[in-house]
């Protein structure tokens, strides 16, 4: 009988707590840069495997990204395997949608689930980047002699009318700042620098961004073993505002900590560093949800 009685409490708790989510501090957070398998690249867990632990860390959601091929149904089946967390993705134009590619777009949007949230400019295949890396390959230009090439304007518009976020890939610290106004004159409202002191800008630069009303996103898979890099996100903060900025990930490569440990290990060292918990909350928290209108 009292068996019986623990066993009704049990069974009440699990259904009190579907999900399986606890209250940690990394409730409501939303990661803008995961990377799962299935992958071209050596990843260390599968879409549904990160869903299942972020869900477990209290994660409120994340973006699934990959260079090579959108994400709006894998999100939408890692949602239905694992319910109680928010999962995005988007497309990345590289060569292997076409690059500037406005049907990967309009495709994109049109995949049952309406999972689709994100356009990247090209990523591993944009000049800047392959040029940057002495690739000797054929690179995908967002820019040719100081003007913005024309296939952009249809890829902004779409991004505009789908209220989709226009991330810049691996674009240049001067692509971005071309881009930015031309895609905001077309109504583009929601815009990510990906990584970007990655491409490293001038502070200058960095301060033109985000008055153009960019949003930087600052990834902790280049930062956690590179000191420099971390002073460099602390002075970009301190000196332009957290208002400006986007905590993310961009982990999930085999051999690399897991995104819900990374993103701890991130807020743990800026907190450390003096960055206010306010000030975190509005970057890794409050910024990915208004770019993905889910505030
Ligand atoms: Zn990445």
């Amino acid at each position: 009988m009292r068996g019986m009685v623990a066993l009704g409490v049990l069974v009440a708790v699990a259904i009190a707590a579907p999900s399986g989510a606890q209250t940690t501090a990394l409730e409501g957070v939303i990661d803008f840069h995961v990377h799962a398998g299935p992958d071209s690249r050596p990843r260390s867990v599968s879409d549904i495997e990160i869903a299942r632990i972020a869900r477990r860390s209290g994660m409120r959601g994340f973006v699934l990204k990959n260079h090579f091929t959108q994400t709006a149904d894998r999100a939408w089946i890692a949602m239905q395997e694992v319910p109680g967390i928010e999962i995005f993705g988007g497309v990345a134009l590289n060569h292997a949608v076409g690059g500037l590619n406005p049907e990967a777009i309009r495709q994109m949007v049109d995949f049952s689930g309406g999972r689709g949230k994100v356009v990247w400019l090209p990523t591993f295949d944009a000049e800047f980047w392959m040029t940057r890396a002495g690739d000797p390959g054929e690179f995908i230009s967002v820019a040719r002699n100081g003007q913005l090439v024309p296939e952009l304007g249809e890829i902004f518009d779409l991004v505009a009318e789908h209220d989709l976020v226009l991330a810049l890939g691996h674009s240049s610290p001067e692509e971005a700042l071309m881009m930015i106004p031309e895609a905001r004159q077309r109504g583009v409202e929601q815009i990510l620098v990906t990584h970007g002191l990655g491409q490293n800008p001038s502070d200058p630069q960095v301060a033109e961004m985000v008055a153009g009303g960019a949003i930087i996103e600052l990834v902790w898979m280049s930062a956690m073993d590179n000191q420099a890099t971390f002073d460099g996100y602390l002075d970009a903060i301190r000196n332009h505002g957290a208002a400006g900025f986007l905590l993310s990930s961009d982990l999930g490569q085999a051999g690399n900590p897991l995104h819900p440990d990374g993103l701890m290990a991130f807020m743990t060292a800026l907190s450390a560093a003096g960055i206010s918990d306010e000030d975190i909350d509005l970057m890794i928290r409050r910024n990915p949800a208004s770019l993905l209108g889910v505030e």
